[in-house]
């Protein structure tokens, strides 16, 4: 029988890429997306188009709106940084990072892994190509698993030893791309834009779209994806 997982599956290309090494390595995913109030819905949609193309088991859409908080420029109207160098982007945290994100995520994965029977979640951090967000870090990641076998009861029994994959972690943009292309990873049915038009098309412009065209360009294959002043 093969082993569940829990995938976290926001749409984006590291998602996307995520989903097809669990499905590689002989998991059954549950794939995980979360409707938390950002401002761009493309991407719940790509999630599920991307969980039913890949072969998932599940789908899960959970609603949790961070808005409520707000301090994000994924979640309020504050301006998306455009046309920035990658020196610029590391600089400090940049305006779209989302308070607390990957912990609130990781523990809604955790307890749908308890709930499913499932040991294993992953998650398509990366601590390479941006570094700006303190919650993709690996020291975070492990101090995360730590807590989720002092926290549940599948931990403290000893039923299940939770662990988080995060296969991407290490990894360059472009070899996530040529890693995902190999497992056949359609990536024209991916999202990477922080300020996509009202059709979706991605601006090309923020540092999300930056690295993702630095990474196809290294890669020396075209982005299936139609940028807005390609239209
Ligand atoms: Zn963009």
């Amino acid at each position: 029988m093969k082993k569940k997982a829990v995938v976290l599956l926001s749409g984006g290309l590291d998602s996307a890429t995520v989903l097809a090494i669990a499905l590689d390595q002989g998991y059954e995913p549950i794939t995980l997306c979360f409707d938390y109030g950002q401002r761009h819905r493309v991407e719940l949609e790509r999630s599920r188009a991307l969980s039913r193309k890949m072969g998932a088991l599940e789908h899960k859409e959970i609603q949790i709106d961070l808005r409520q908080f707000g301090g994000s420029a994924l979640t309020d109207d504050i301006a998306v940084p455009k046309g920035r160098s990658e020196g610029e982007m590391t600089q400090e945290i940049p305006v779209t990072y989302v308070p607390a994100r990957n912990t609130v995520f990781l523990s809604l994965a955790l307890a749908a892994a308890e709930a499913a029977n499932a040991q294993d979640i992953f998650i398509g951090v990366n601590a390479i190509d941006y570094s700006g967000y303190p919650d993709c870090r690996p020291e975070y990641i492990q101090a995360f698993e730590q807590m989720a076998n002092l926290a549940t009861k599948a931990g403290v029994e000893g039923t299940s030893k939770f662990k988080i994959h995060t296969p991407l972690i290490e990894m360059t943009k472009a070899e996530i791309i040529k890693k995902g292309l190999e497992l056949g990873v359609d990536y024209s049915l991916t999202h990477s834009c922080y300020h996509p038009d009202a059709d979706g098309h991605p601006c090309g412009q923020c540092d999300s779209c930056l690295l993702r065209k630095k990474g196809f360009q290294e890669v020396g294959v075209e982005d299936p994806l139609v940028y807005q002043n390609q239209t």
